[in-house]
């Protein structure tokens, strides 16, 4: 056996060996630990303040342990990062953004600007699957800097493959085939569908256009059967041409989707919706606290059904102000109604002349306009956007069992949201990814 091979088997093994398997017992392995001292936690478990002075253990890439900075002795081998009077808070999940088109030197581009800035889980509810899992496994290994991606198969109804956007997403296929982009109709078999999209590794699926309510209905009974989450258009458009009003955000919510994306799609609850302009007229029209809008609203606040406002695509992708100001007093309404809230821009970040995140424009917008506190939109930004993804139990919180995606910020981000701006370390799976200076 050459030097190598026997290096390679080496490192295989101690690969294993790393594992807490159950088949190898209790790893003797030793784990690498991070610890960070003297800081002030602030998560979604306490709220409106923080927790000062507290000691954060990062056993591997987990937290291991949480408490008042001088009540238990550090381990001893742990490597010691003291940094009195920081703030601590989850490692931001950017809930809206899409990856899959574009240069892959972009692509990088955006997603190491992203984790640099904080991010360290994204979603992205629509595109080619196979780049996004292979750009979410990399992430995983520590390959490239990247945050980890959560993507959605796409689904469409009648006349969905011929919609431009569906091509761009299905190389090598015919449009509506490939398992992240169907086009779905009556006879469409579902569960093979469903099936399909959780083989090539999407964690939902996404709901968006040409779906009548009853189509609505079975897609996403037959996603929940397969163990999918149901993420939406707020509403769904009737084809183009049709006299389809559309699937209205009622109709989406007690199809028992999770998240209704769009804020501004409230309009097309009172008013038909069947192209962009009246669309746009809906949205100039309709007033944001309009009966049947709150009606919508209770019934999100009590299956706890989550708004994903997209403040910024409001802001960007229309010139009138009223856009921005009918999806900013909805979600103002919204949170006020009680019901959850997770940001995401959905509008791709350009690194070359952006000094922070379109993220942190979301959560700024989501403070000055649509007036959540502070500690509600670092709480969009966390524990609800990981429930969004399904990952409430590894992601979002500061807590002993949770992954170890932390950031690290100057000053305490409950005063003034900005402070997420330039975090001073970003730690992502329990390794130091960015650290200012
Ligand atoms: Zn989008």
């Amino acid at each position: 056996m050459r030097f190598g091979e026997m290096n390679n088997l080496r490192s295989i093994a101690l690969a294993f060996a790393l594992l807490p398997s159950p088949l190898l017992g209790q790893s003797e392995a030793v784990v690498r630990r991070l610890v960070l001292q003297g800081v002030s936690v602030v998560d979604a478990s306490l709220e409106a303040s923080s927790r000062p002075n507290r000691t954060i253990v990062i056993a591997g890439g987990t937290i291991e342990d949480v408490f008042e900075t001088g009540a238990k002795d550090v381990p001893a081998d742990a490597e010691l990062l003291d940094l009195p009077g920081r703030f601590v808070v989850p490692g931001l999940i950017d809930g809206h953004q899409h990856f899959s088109l574009g240069s892959t030197e972009r692509r990088m581009a955006r997603l190491r600007f992203l984790l640099r800035a904080g991010i360290t889980t994204v979603r992205d509810p629509s595109g080619d699957a196979r780049v996004l899992g292979y750009l979410g496994l990399q992430a995983e290994r520590g390959e490239i800097l990247a945050p980890e991606i959560f993507y959605a198969a796409l689904i469409g109804g009648p006349g969905f493959s011929e919609y431009g956007p569906v091509a761009a997403i299905s190389d090598g296929y015919t449009p509506g085939l490939a398992p992240w982009v169907r086009e779905v109709g009556d006879t469409t078999d579902l569960e093979r569908v469903m099936i399909e999209a959780r083989a090539v590794g999407a964690r939902g699926i996404k709901m968006y256009r040409y779906l009548s309510p009853e189509l609505t209905l079975k897609v996403a009974e037959a996603a929940h059967a397969e163990g999918l989450l149901v993420w939406s258009h707020a509403r769904i458009r009737g084809h183009n041409g049709s006299d389809i009003w559309a699937t209205r955000p009622s109709q989406v919510v007690q199809a028992g989707a999770l998240v209704l994306s769009h804020a501004g799609h409230f309009a097309c609850e009172v008013q038909p919706c069947r192209s962009g302009e009246e669309r746009g007229r809906a949205v100039a029209t309709v007033p944001p606290d309009h009966p049947a809008i709150r009606a919508v609203l209770q019934d999100m606040a009590d299956r706890g059904t989550i708004l994903d406002p997209t403040l910024v695509n409001a802001e960007v992708a229309n010139d009138e102000a009223y856009w921005l100001r009918f999806a900013a007093e909805v979600t103002s309404l919204a949170i006020e109604m009680g019901v959850p809230i997770m940001a995401g821009p959905d509008i791709p970040d350009n690194p070359d002349d952006q000094e922070f995140p379109l993220l942190n424009r979301e959560l700024e917008l989501l403070v000055s306009e649509a007036g959540l506190s502070p500690w509600e939109a670092l709480v969009a930004a966390t524990a609800t956007a990981a429930r969004a993804i399904g990952e409430e139990r590894r992601r979002g919180m500061i807590q002993p069992g949770m992954r170890a995606d932390l950031v690290v910020l100057e000053a305490d981000p409950l005063s003034d949201i900005r402070a997420l701006r330039s975090p001073a370390v970003v730690i992502k799976n329990g390794e130091i990814v960015s650290q200012a200076r």
